[in-house]
């Protein structure tokens, strides 16, 4: 390979890429990486009154540049869609991003220098671990630990030193779908002030959650408003993901200190998706709540479909995805060897949960699936699925 960056030229395609283009070469069903289907998407309110948006947007609105932090537009709808949920933000704390990866990326950028370590949990989304390399700093992993996945203080305290410079936390956590208690935010808030650490706050899943749990962000607890970036998605509150809208919010310092990595990365963002999602920011709770029940009742298909073919599901609480346990399925495979089976012998395309792990201590037996699919996808893929363990067990 050419000379490059050692960070990239050691590294693969990521696990998304990967099992989607097997997906597209091999026509399989693909529940890997986390996207609704088009079709489903269809049958979602929200996602056609977008679309429409969108579409009138682009022809009757600019096509030029928009301001680098974002059409104003779309950030006041961004603070009014926090405020009405308990976070009282001003548009000037919001910044539009392509997609919540480059929020991430803008946020490392503009916060991790040479030397400094960066906490993060295991697993992680995948462009954590190789952003902070880049810029860099030291990723310092605390697993979390099956079945409860939950975070540990004490684990988190022995992996903090005095060139700890920030923390990263993904709550919701993709891939289990677990969701932090109002104890470990008062816990990480507190450790976060005790060191002097910011806190990198991926919540693209806060509206993707079940079973009446609500979402809370570490940014509102006690002295955390300006030491936080909290990232949020479009793509994963409307079901939107190829549109690539993200946004961070900080408070007013910290935020100028994120346009300056931003401006440099993208510049800017589409100006008609923007326009479209500021305003779907804005419309009815009902229309979320219809969304959601189409995402709780596949969720519940797919759950139920696994678990009638004898998998064992692991509980989640919010996301797109289930995890089976494949040990305790009785598969003795590892994650990655199944997910190569399931895609190439069963024709459905899968995360093996390992690939979210960097180094050799990660679990083996952990399959994540997304659900956001039609009824028919989602019983066709369990029938492959438990035909592939009747094969292998
Ligand atoms: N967040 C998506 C997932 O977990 C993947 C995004 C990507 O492919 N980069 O499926």
């Amino acid at each position: 390979m050419m000379r490059g960056h050692p960070v990239y030229a050691q590294m693969g395609t990521t696990i998304f890429e990967h099992m989607s283009g097997l997906s597209r070469e091999l026509g399989a069903i693909n529940l890997g990486q986390g996207f609704p289907d088009d079709a489903y998407a269809a049958d979602n309110a929200l996602t056609v009154g977008l679309q429409d948006a969108a579409a009138r947007a682009l022809r009757e609105r600019s096509s030029q540049y928009p301001p680098s932090t974002g059409v104003p537009a779309l950030r006041e709808a961004v603070a009014g869609f926090y405020s009405g949920r308990g976070l009282a933000l001003t548009p000037a704390q919001v910044i539009v991003t392509s997609g919540a990866t480059e929020a991430i990326a803008a946020a490392v950028l503009a916060l991790v220098q040479p030397g400094d370590e960066v906490i993060l949990f295991a697993p992680a989304y995948d462009a954590y671990a190789p952003l902070v390399l880049r810029c860099g700093g030291v990723p310092v992993f605390v697993p979390l630990q099956p079945p409860a996945w939950q975070l540990d203080e004490a684990a988190i305290r022995a992996a903090i030193t005095p060139r700890t410079r920030a923390i990263m936390l993904n709550d919701p956590l993709n891939p289990l779908g677990t969701v932090a208690s109002s104890k470990d935010f008062a816990m990480l808030a507190a450790i976060c002030i005790e060191h002097d650490l910011i806190a990198i706050c991926d919540e693209v899943w806060e509206g993707v959650r079940f079973d009446g749990i609500t979402h809370a962000s570490l940014i509102s607890q006690p002295g955390m408003a300006g030491r936080t970036v909290k990232i949020g998605s479009a793509g994963k509150l409307f079901g939107l993901t190829g549109w690539k809208i993200g946004w961070m919010v900080a408070e007013a310092s910290l935020a100028t200190l994120l346009t300056r990595a931003h401006q440099f990365l993208t510049f800017t963002t589409p100006p008609a998706l923007q326009w479209a999602i500021a305003e779907g920011l804005r419309y009815s709770d009902e229309l979320f709540a219809a969304q959601h029940r189409q995402w709780a009742q596949s969720r519940a298909r797919l759950g139920g479909g696994l678990r009638a073919a004898g998998y064992v599901v692991e509980d989640n609480q919010a996301t797109w995805f289930l995890c089976i346990d494949l040990a305790a399925s009785g598969v003795t495979l590892s994650d990655a060897e199944f997910a190569e089976r399931a895609v190439r012998e069963a024709g459905v395309a899968s995360i093996p949960i390992s690939a979210l792990y960097e180094g050799s201590a990660a679990p083996r037996n952990y399959l994540r699936l997304c659900f956001t699919k039609p009824d028919a996808q989602i019983d066709e893929a369990v029938d492959r699925l438990a035909m592939l363990r009747n094969k292998v067990i």
